[in-house]
């Protein structure tokens, strides 16, 4: 079943980049063991690309599932890492594989320390884009938006998002709100085509003529700025709704206000100034400030990794060796790394948005999964092939932890399983994309009833 030179590397999160690891790293002979915490592969290629783009999801889907056929893959789905979880770093450690790879996204949520934040109506975006995505867990937790949705943040994200609030909540009002400028927004115009039949033109215009000054200060003119925002607005999807979209630039939210019931009621912003900062602009507050009136707030402004997973951690990233070794590529470095003793830990890789947080699109995060392949590939050619222990001895320790924890782990089988009965309930997905389980527990019921 192995080649030779075959070592056994255990893959944690089935995300983009944790399988473009798993795929390389299987081409290349070895055996890769793939843990993942949801009970299917895919990560946000599963729970948080937008539903409606099912040409993309289809796509990674149909890949991802020739990849889990491969002899020398073995999945384990509804495994999660972590400390309190089914299995801890130093267990994972303990198994005698060659070398860990954590491929497991950008699982924590950053905050923008903004006070009264836990009021109700405050959301943070990875929760909303898995409750839409039906994520179990969030698919069947109710989501209460509000009729003026400010999302705070002008990425790809809040596009998304806006998007899920005019076309399915079809709320009143979404407002994008953006701490610098019109010049600085981060979306790709192409997928403003989803929102941009309810812009609110006539606003738009006027939150420009609010900051006209402000950005003639660093040399933009509101006018030409203007025009190039709203020429984006082509191929609009037809609209389904009444909502009006529009823009609030230059504002810092300082404080979350609430009414009686501890709803939202507004938030109170500072105004900002742009600053030349070398090639770019930086936002200046100018300690004046003014309530800007919306029942509910999301905050689409990154995400962060999960330090309770139990690698070395700082400022919302895993720390990764600062010293080049020669199996890095010219600009990254993919080791994990440990600052209280200087070392690396040997043998513990990352990639994708757990190396770079909230980095990119899926090909991005396929490439970073492939060039980590090539590294830990580098670093292996230095171990004796089987140095370690066997597939068979890895894969033995691995049931062993997992039934002593009570864990309920899913293999390629019980997958599908739970495809064939997905494929009889294709129809009766409800009108954002396709059918999804409520639950892990459900998934697991008729995966066992699948298998009797
Ligand atoms: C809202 C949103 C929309 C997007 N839309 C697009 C788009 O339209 N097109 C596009 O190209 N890109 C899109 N992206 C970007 C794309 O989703 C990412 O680039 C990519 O998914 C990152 O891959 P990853 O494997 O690093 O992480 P993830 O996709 O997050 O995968 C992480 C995996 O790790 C597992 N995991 C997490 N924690 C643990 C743990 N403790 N133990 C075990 N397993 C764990 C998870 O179950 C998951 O399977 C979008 C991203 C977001 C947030």
């Amino acid at each position: 079943m192995s080649a030779t030179n075959s070592h056994v590397i255990i893959v944690v999160g089935a995300g983009p980049a944790g399988m473009a690891v798993a795929s390389s790293l299987a081409k290349a002979g070895h055996e890769v063991i793939i843990l993942n915490r949801d009970i299917k592969f895919g990560g946000l290629a599963e729970y948080g690309i937008f539903p409606a783009k099912l040409k993309l999801r289809g796509g990674l889907k149909k890949q991802y599932w020739d990849m889990l056929e491969q002899p020398n893959i073995h999945y384990f789905g509804n495994v999660t890492i972590g400390n309190g979880k089914d299995l801890t770093v130093e267990d994972l450690r303990g198994f005698g594989a060659d070398a860990i790879v954590f491929s497991t996204g950008a699982q924590g949520t950053k905050s923008i320390g903004v006070e009264g934040d836990s009021a109700q109506g405050v959301f943070h975006a990875k929760d909303v884009v898995f409750h839409f995505n039906r994520l179990p867990g969030y698919g069947d937790r109710p989501f209460e938006m509000g009729k003026h949705v400010g999302i705070i943040g002008v990425g790809d994200v809040m596009v998304d998002i806006a998007r899920w609030l005019i076309r399915y909540k079809k709320v009143e009002r979404v407002t994008a709100i953006a701490r610098r400028g019109p010049v600085e927004r981060k979306y790709n115009p192409k997928e403003i085509r989803s929102v941009c039949s309810n812009m609110d033109l006539e606003r738009i215009t006027s939150e420009f003529a609010r900051v006209k000054d402000r950005l003639a200060a660093v040399g933009q003119k509101a006018d030409d700025v203007l025009k190039g925002l709203t020429d984006e607005f082509t191929k609009c999807e037809p609209p389904v709704s009444d909502t009006k979209m529009g823009f609030r630039f230059l504002a810092s939210p300082k404080r979350i206000l609430v009414d009686a019931h501890n709803r939202v009621r507004a938030l109170e912003m500072e105004e900002n100034k742009l600053e030349p900062k070398g090639d770019d602009t930086a936002a200046v507050g100018l300690k004046q400030y003014y309530e800007f009136a919306c029942d509910s707030i999301v905050f689409a402004v990154g995400d962060k990794v999960d330090e309770t997973l139990g690698l070395p951690y700082k400022n919302g990233v895993f720390v990764t060796n600062p010293n080049k070794t020669a199996n890095d590529p010219d600009d990254a470095s993919f080791q994990a790394y440990d600052e209280t003793t200087g070392k690396i830990v040997d043998g513990v890789f990352l990639a994708g948005w757990a190396r770079k947080a909230s980095e990119g699109l899926v090909g991005i995060a396929k490439r970073d999964g492939d060039w980590c392949a090539e590294v830990v590939n580098r670093y292996l050619a230095t171990t004796a092939a089987g140095s370690r222990s066997g597939a068979k001895i890895v894969l033995d320790k691995l049931a062993i932890a997992l039934k002593s924890r009570k864990s309920h782990p899913v293999d390629v089988k019980g997958l599908h399983v739970l495809e064939s009965i997905e494929k009889q309930h294709q129809g009766e997905a409800d009108c954002i994309g396709e059918f999804k389980y409520a639950s892990n527990q459900e998934m697991i019921e008729l995966i066992e009833k699948g298998k009797a």
